[in-house]
């Protein structure tokens, strides 16, 4: 913005020689990047007195060139009305449009008295059409004024609420989401994220993989070691769960209190077996002490796995149901492992990195 104005009073400058006019540009370039350094101090919240204590030096150095090529430069009144309009750009974004206002009648005032003041004490007349020229800056900073209002009031405070309302609308999003206790998403993610996969695999002939997984005894783990203890083990878990999903790109979400879901596209049974049980040997070497579990004396899951072939017509509430039977069954074949349900022959088999797969019934 301050570029473009600088631009339009730049074409509207009347230079009298090349010369002068390299030297005006030099200004301008020079002004226009120590103004774009102090807005920058000023956008960052730490930073704003610096910045503020920036312009205002920048606003003192313009206020001595203006004096002294008032006084003692004759050609100066020109390069004078030049970083005029300057000073005024400078504080555009930098105070209220009350000082604004206030700030550029006193420039008007003072370039008024200064040329005054030269005439009387150094014998520089003016010349005719100079009287114009003091016009010129009235006409200009009146321009300025209302460009200043404008900006200040309206386009910035607008720019601002929209990007508050951005922020909170961001925020809600995130909040709405996610799991406040785990940092995992939530039910909620999961029911949407699950539409989407299943459409979107069902389309490209994709399978969809579904590890469901419920702590266990965990009832007993609350009453034992309190429920603020039980919080610290979900957030371990929660943990282990976001590194799964980074290192081997499945989505993870908590949808229940101490149940959790995995949700990945994979075509191969024993890749899908190898995530899954990498799972759970992230979980078994968490090494959380565990006294009143009855499947060991540290913390454990169960795990339901499930594989939607590509091009099933499963629903993903068929999708959720058949991964939760799956984790009844490990549930009842003794906890802390994995039973794979197959919706090729609806058949529950144990899976096991150590042990040869058991299959349970139909
Ligand atoms: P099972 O092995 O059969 O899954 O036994 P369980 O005790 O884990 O299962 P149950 O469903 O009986 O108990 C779940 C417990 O999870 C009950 C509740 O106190 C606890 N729980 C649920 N949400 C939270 C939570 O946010 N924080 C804590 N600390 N505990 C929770
Ligand atoms: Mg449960
Ligand atoms: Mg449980």
């Amino acid at each position: 913005m301050a570029t473009v104005a600088l631009i339009l009073l730049l074409s509207l400058y009347p230079s009298e020689s090349g010369r002068n006019k390299t030297v005006y540009y030099i200004f301008a370039g020079i002004q226009v990047a120590i103004f774009i350094f102090s807005r920058v101090l000023i956008g960052n919240k730490r930073m704003r007195s610096a910045g503020c204590l920036f312009g205002m030096a920048l606003f003192s150095m313009n206020l001595v060139i203006f004096s002294a090529y008032a006084c003692f430069v004759d050609q100066g009144l020109y390069i004078a009305r030049f970083l005029l309009f300057f000073l005024s750009l400078e504080v555009i974004f930098m105070f209220g449009a009350v000082f604004n206002l206030v700030f550029n009648v006193l420039v008007v005032g003072l370039f008024s008295a200064s040329l005054l003041l030269v005439e009387r004490f150094f014998g520089i007349r003016l010349r005719q059409d100079q009287f114009f020229d003091i016009l010129n800056v009235v006409a200009a900073c009146t321009i300025m004024m209302t460009l200043n209002w404008y900006i200040s009031h309206v386009f910035i405070k607008g720019l601002l609420v929209a990007r508050l309302l951005q922020e909170e609308r961001n925020r809600y999003h995130e909040e709405s989401i996610h799991d406040q206790l785990t940092g995992l998403n939530n039910r909620r993610s999961f029911e949407q994220s699950v539409n989407f996969f299943t459409s979107v695999c069902r389309q490209v002939h994709q399978s969809v993989c579904v590890v469901m997984m419920d702590v266990d005894f965990f009832k007993n783990y609350n009453d034992y070691y309190g429920h603020q203890k039980g919080d610290e083990v979900l957030k371990a878990v929660g943990k282990v769960l976001r590194q799964l999903g980074e290192e081997n790109h499945v989505y993870a979400a908590r949808v229940g209190g101490e149940e959790f879901i995995v949700l990945w596209t994979e075509n191969r049974i024993a890749e899908a077996q190898r995530v899954a049980l990498k799972l759970r040997q992230m979980i078994v070497d968490l090494q959380i002490r565990h006294e009143m579990s009855a499947a060991a004396p540290y913390l454990t899951a169960s795990y339901g796995l499930y594989m939607m072939r590509g091009g099933s017509e499963d629903s993903p509430e068929d999708l959720y149901a058949a991964a939760d039977s799956a984790l009844y069954k490990a549930k009842e074949a003794g906890r802390n492992c994995i039973v794979l349900h197959d919706s090729a022959n609806g058949s529950y088999t144990v899976v096991d990195a150590d042990h040869p797969e058991t299959l349970l019934d139909r």
